[in-house]
C-alpha cells in the first residue's frame, strides 16, 4: 500500500477576474483541471472534469482503463451539459493528474494528461516533466522551430490541441510506472510554469519541507512573479512505497506507457 503526503495551493493571481482551476487531492488521486470558455462556463467544464476523476477516489483496485474511462465520461459530461446553453458553448478544460492504480498485482502510478497543465517528477534532485502537453508551442518545439525557453513566451502558447468538452472526445495520454521511495511529483496548471522556470521549481520543490509548504511556495512565489494567470500546484509525497508491492513490481505492458505522439 503506497503512503503519501500531499498538499495544494490555488491562486486566482492579480489579473484573472475569476479563478477556473479546479484541484482534486485525495489520497490515491489528484488532478488539476484548467477551464476555458468565459463567463462562468470554464468553472463548469472544470469542474465537472474533476468531479468524474473524483468519484474514483473511493474505488479499490483501480486500473489505468479506469482512469481513461473517467476522463472520456468528463468529456460527454462536458458536451452535455453545454448543449443547448449559449453561455456554455464551447467550454473546455484541460486535466492533468497522478493516481494509485493496481498493476500486475502492484500498486502503480498513472500520470494522465489531456492539455496543457502538467505533471512533474523530482527524484534524485532531478527534475522531469512527465506530462507532454497538447499545445501549439509543444509541436513548435518537436519540430526545432522553439527553444523551451522562447515556448514560455510565444504568443500562441495558450493555444491547446486537445482538451475535454469536444468532439470527436480527446485521447487523454497515461504514463504507468513503479512508485520509486522518496520521489515528490508536482501536479500544476499552466500559470505556474509561464511564471516559474525549471530551475526555479526544482529549487523550490528541492529545499521546501512538506507537500503542503511547498504547495503554498510554489503558488505564491508564481503570484509574485506576475500571477498573469490562475495558478494552481499540487505536491505529492511518496512516503513509502510498501513492502508487498516492493515484492511484486512488474514490468509494465509497453501498451499501457507513453501514448503520447
Ligand atoms: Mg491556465
Amino acid at each position: 500500500m503506497l503512503t503519501v503526503e500531499y498538499g495544494s495551493a490555488t491562486d486566482q493571481g492579480p489579473v484573472r477576474n475569476r479563478n477556473e482551476d479546479c484541484v482534486l487531492a485525495e489520497p490515491r488521486i489528484f488532478a488539476v483541471a484548467d477551464g476555458m470558455g468565459g463567463h462562468a462556463a470554464g468553472d463548469v467544464a472544470a469542474s465537472l472534469a474533476v468531479a468524474r476523476l473524483r468519484d474514483l477516489a473511493g474505488r479499490a483496485d483501480l486500473k489505468p482503463e479506469d482512469v481513461r474511462a473517467a476522463i472520456d465520461c468528463a468529456n460527454a459530461d462536458i458536451l452535455a451539459s453545454s448543449a443547448g446553453r449559449d453561455e456554455r458553448t464551447g467550454m473546455a478544460t484541460t486535466v492533468s493528474g497522478l493516481c494509485v492504480v493496481r498493476v500486475g498485482g502492484a500498486d502503480h502510478w498513472v500520470a494522465f494528461n489531456v492539455g496543457d497543465s502538467r505533471v512533474y517528477r523530482l527524484a534524485g534532485g532531478e527534475l522531469s516533466q512527465i506530462s507532454v502537453d497538447h499545445s501549439e508551442v509543444e509541436e513548435l518545439v518537436t519540430a526545432g522551430r522553439l527553444t523551451r525557453d522562447e515556448a514560455r513566451w510565444h504568443p500562441l502558447r495558450n493555444i491547446v490541441t486537445r482538451s475535454l468538452g469536444t468532439n470527436p472526445a480527446p485521447t487523454a495520454d497515461l504514463w504507468v510506472f513503479p512508485p520509486t521511495p522518496g520521489e515528490r511529483f508536482m501536479v500544476c496548471s499552466d500559470g505556474l510554469p509561464l511564471e516559474l522556470d525549471d530551475t526555479e521549481i526544482r529549487q523550490l520543490l528541492t529545499s521546501v519541507g512538506t507537500a503542503q509548504q511547498a504547495a503554498d511556495l510554489l503558488v505564491s512565489q508564481a503570484v509574485t512573479a506576475g500571477g498573469r494567470d490562475n495558478v494552481t500546484a499540487i505536491v505529492i509525497d511518496l512516503v513509502s512505497a510498501g513492502s508487498s508491492s516492493d515484492a511484486d513490481v512488474v514490468t509494465v505492458p509497453r501498451a499501457l506507457l507513453g501514448e503520447a505522439q
